[in-house]
């Protein structure tokens, strides 16, 4: 595995590839990795001839209260992590580079990273967008892979690639849990085993949905009631949201009809953790 700093190396290596009709897999992260970074990794495998993954804690798109100084990072674990799968470039540029200190252009999406996360976090899907066409630009992947974890941000980056005509095609994947059903998250790591016990009724309102969507509810009120319900019944869960909206807009729905996202964030002590469940319309 080649570990690549400077945007410029980086650049090349994939330059070379192409010219080498090399198809491009690219997962971009965070670090801190985890299973559900390494699923992206192994479905990058299966869709590229060559996959790269960066490592990149993207300053632009933590607010300024927000844990960019203390987000977990360890490079030393994460290239074991990312060798063992099979990854053949870590690309982990520093943030100066990223961002020089004349840096002035962002890229802004939107309709759809106003509501949920949106909210709460108002520059942070402007710094996603502007640090994934960025990488896009160096990595030149042929397909890129995210996790449907961060939904709001899948959608966003979907609805960029459509709007600036991008060639890269965007897969996204389904979110991998812990045996218990917490969804996994760099994140996690600084919960209380108190608080990680609490955070297990994110998932449990979004399982409660799920059975009651089954047994036919399909009105939005409803059903969002009773995910706060289950997670305000934790004392220490501060619930930030919970939506009910169409899969591809994000708009609020009244009813499940097409394809809808249950959305949720909420704080646990000082941590924010998001979920979600889909309802994918069958199709024959
Ligand atoms: P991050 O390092 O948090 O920026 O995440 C990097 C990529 O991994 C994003 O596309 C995330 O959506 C994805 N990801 C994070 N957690 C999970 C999970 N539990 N399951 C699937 N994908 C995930």
């Amino acid at each position: 595995m080649d570990v690549i700093t400077s945007v410029h190396q980086m650049k090349r290596h994939s330059a070379q590839a192409r010219a080498q009709n090399k198809r491009i897999a690219f997962v971009p992260t965070m670090g801190f990795l985890h299973e559900g970074h390494l699923s992206l990794m192994r479905e990058g495998k299966k869709r590229g001839d060559i996959l790269i993954v960066s490592i990149f804690v993207n300053p632009t798109q933590f607010g300024p209260s927000e844990d960019f100084e203390r987000y977990p990072r360890d490079f030393g674990r994460d290239s074991r992590m990312a060798e063992s799968v099979g990854v053949d470039v870590l690309f982990a540029p520093e943030a100066r580079e990223m961002y020089p200190p004349d840096h002035q252009s962002f890229i802004r999406v939107t309709k759809v990273t106003r509501g949920l996360c949106g909210k709460s976090r108002p520059t942070h899907f402007q710094g996603v967008a502007t640090v994934v066409a960025m990488l896009f630009h160096i990595v030149m992947p042929h397909v890129a892979i995210f996790g449907e974890k961060d939904f709001q941000q899948w959608v966003t980056i979907h609805q960029m690639v459509r709007d600036l005509h991008m060639d890269t095609e965007v897969v996204g994947m389904p979110i991998i849990r812990e045996v218990d059903g917490l969804a996994m998250s760099s994140r996690n790591t600084y919960l209380s085993p108190d608080e990680r016990k609490a955070a297990l009724s994110l998932h449990r309102s979004l399982e409660r949905a799920r059975e009651w969507v089954s047994r036919g509810e399909r009105s939005a009120l409803v059903l969002a009631k009773e995910v706060s319900e289950v997670i305000q019944s934790e004392p220490l869960v501060r619930l930030d949201y919970v939506e009910v909206c169409d899969a591809q807009t994000l708009e609020p729905v009244e009813r499940i009809e097409g394809d809808t996202v249950i959305a949720l964030a909420a704080y646990i002590g000082k941590v924010r953790l998001i979920d979600n469940w889909i309802y994918r319309v069958a199709r024959t």
